[in-house]
């Protein structure tokens, strides 16, 4: 059978399907979450909920706006009812990660012990194959919103029409779309561009999408990028940048989960600069966040340094004190270390 005809399958098998993404969901993360329930809801008349790790952030709550309170489940904020409809569930989707051990902590046992069928759709490097009985696994994408875009447009009922698909989940397929590529500036292959121009002759208002992305901040998120391109970036010699976000910077600029977003592809505007890693304070660690121009690998820097990986040019990871660095005002210094190091000929 193919891949399609199985995924068809087990979709028309299952009565209670549930789709989970990865921690600090982006936008393609809650796109394809989003576009992939809407799909089933009403293409399929299945019962289909997004399971994310985390609160959405404010920042991205509009892509909530076509979708139902039930629709989505925050494993943070109600773990028992997460834990609750991953028992409940006869299919499992992993979106946006390459295994669910990027759900996090919380879900990961339930999620990985569950006796549902398992189906993954991603687009990073070295998804965990063994897990799943049916594997959609692509990098040379823009983002899982576009994979799952190729995948719904295939399904046997929508023929190859992207009109049959329904609006919210055209809507959220672009957004994802567009935060991934950070609006068309990497990762775009002929067939993004073919996806964006479809869903535009669809109907989807591109227009609005950006003005919600990326024209609806607030203040604050502006005057901590003028702070830390002024004050805080530093430059290895190798031309590593480093912008550090601590816990007194989050403080003085009431920080909020995902206004960050976009800051680390800043200093690759610097000629001399090959990589970008951007560190956020959290409990016992910091996230660690890794872009690379052509010929720097910020995948292997994640995986050797961060405790991580993601695609080639675009990689994160974590950084745990004590156990990578003493504490976190030691940051810079292991930062300049592993520049040298990863560096060094
Ligand atoms: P971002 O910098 O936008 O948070 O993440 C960039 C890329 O790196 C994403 O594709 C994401 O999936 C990946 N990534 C971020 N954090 C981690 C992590 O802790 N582990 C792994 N394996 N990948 C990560
Ligand atoms: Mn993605």
């Amino acid at each position: 059978m193919d891949k399609i005809a199985l995924l068809d399958t087990l979709i028309s098998e299952a009565s209670c399907i549930s789709a989970s993404v990865h921690i600090h969901p982006d936008g393609d993360a809650l796109g394809s979450g989003l576009a992939l329930t809407s799909y089933l809801k009403s293409c399929r008349g299945k019962d289909a909920v997004l399971l994310v790790p985390d609160p959405v952030p404010d920042s991205l709550s509009f892509m909530l706006k076509d979708y139902s309170e039930g629709d989505v489940i925050v494993a943070a904020t109600a773990p028992e009812k997460a834990f609750e409809r991953i028992q409940e569930s006869d299919l499992l989707f992993c979106l946006d990660c390459s295994s669910f051990t990027r759900a996090g902590d919380l879900m990961e046992p339930y999620l990985r012990n569950s006796s549902a069928r398992k189906v993954i759709i991603d687009h990073h490097l070295n998804p965990e194959q063994d897990s799943f009985e049916l594997v959609f696994s692509e990098t040379e994408i823009s983002s899982a919103c576009e994979l799952l875009y190729r995948i719904l447009k295939e399904m046997p009922e929508i023929g190859g029409i992207t009109e049959k698909l329904p609006r919210p989940c055209l809507d959220s397929l672009l957004t994802g779309m567009t935060t991934d590529t950070n609006n068309f500036a990497n990762s775009v292959f002929p067939s993004t561009l073919s996806m964006a121009s479809e869903l535009i002759a669809a109907g989807v208002d591109r227009d609005r999408i950006l003005s919600e992305l990326y024209n609806c901040y607030r203040e604050n998120r502006l005057r901590l990028m003028g702070y830390l391109l002024n004050e805080n970036m530093e430059i290895t010699p190798e031309g590593v940048a480093l912008m550090i976000i601590n816990k007194d910077i989050q403080g003085r600029f009431d920080f909020r989960q995902g206004e960050s977003e976009g800051f680390v592809n800043l200093p690759l505007a610097i000629k001399e600069v090959r990589m970008s890693i951007l560190l956020t304070e959290e409990d016992e660690r910091f996230r660690v966040s890794i872009r690379s121009k052509a010929g720097t690998s910020a995948n292997k820097c994640a995986m050797r340094y961060f405790n991580g990986g993601g695609h080639e040019m675009a990689a994160g990871g974590k950084l745990f004190f004590p156990e990578n660095i003493p504490s976190p005002k030691d940051a810079k210094a292991y930062i300049l270390k592993v520049s040298e190091e990863f560096f060094a000929k």
